[in-house]
């Protein structure tokens, strides 16, 4: 029978002999079927396994080479490949992808030195730019206090993480992005802010969040129009922080 059918049957049921104890079917009334969508069905992605990427996925880093990089000023990416793993070599500069983003998911493993240097903002400094504009912070936040709006999961200077997520410095961390693209009008005023929902280490740290602009260090942000899509940029803060397997899902 198909399940078309099955619903149809059961509504007549519920209408004709209430069953107690089932409050779903004692509850409705008229067909149920008529409330069941079946297109469009959602296209099968398979999961990848053990934190591998699932299989649309665009993978952005894989661990063998740079080729999809780039420093901001367009010359070949010199951060260090070793071992599956791309390290910030310190005062080249930061890196972006060569192809823009909008709407998407992300992935990103990050590992901040066992070596710890400094503290506040030192340790382990580096950060995740989406469009190359708005930054999730990286940063050794395991007992490690500097400014909350600054901390490791925080989108810097605007939003606090809901908790500290933090592993210790030299563990490998992973955040899991949800992130909507700003929308600006034909004069270039926003018409919809950027939104992050953030997940450190499988524990929801930002949800739902609409940015108030880019980042910026000092002042407050203000909304610049700028294209659909925008590259993924990797902070250089000074701190050879390692990144491995980054892939995004565009939506
Ligand atoms: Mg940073």
């Amino acid at each position: 029978m198909s399940r078309i059918r099955l619903a149809a049957v059961l509504g007549s049921v519920a209408v004709a002999v209430p069953l107690a104890g089932i409050a779903c079917l004692r509850q409705s009334q008229g067909n149920p079927a008529l409330t069941e969508v079946w297109d469009p069905e959602p296209r099968v992605v398979r999961p990848g396994d053990a934190g591998a990427p699932p299989s649309d996925a665009i993978v952005l880093f894989d661990g063998a080479n740079l080729t999809g990089w780039e420093h901001t000023d367009g010359s070949a990416a010199t951060w260090v490949v070793a071992d599956g793993v791309m390290t910030v070599a310190s005062g080249s500069g930061a890196i972006r992808t060569k192809h823009g983003f909008g709407d998407c998911q992300l992935h990103i493993e990050w590992r901040t030195p066992s070596d710890v240097r400094g503290d506040n903002q030192e340790p382990g400094n580096s950060g995740i730019f989406l469009q190359a504009r708005y930054e999730l912070q990286v940063l050794n936040s395991f007992g490690n206090r500097t400014y909350a709006n600054g901390q490791a999961g925080s989108i810097y200077k605007q939003f606090i993480p809901l908790v500290n997520a933090s592993r210790g410095p030299g563990q490998w961390q992973t955040y899991d992005v949800v992130f909507t693209a700003p929308r600006f009008g034909a004069d270039g005023a926003m018409t919809a802010p950027a939104v992050f929902t953030v997940f450190h280490n499988g524990v929801l740290i930002q949800n739902h969040v609409e940015l108030k602009g880019p980042t910026v260090y000092t002042g407050q942000p203000k909304y610049v129009a700028h294209g659909e899509r925008e590259p993924l940029m990797l902070q250089d803060h000074g701190e050879p922080v390692s990144f491995r397997n980054i892939w995004l899902r565009e939506m």
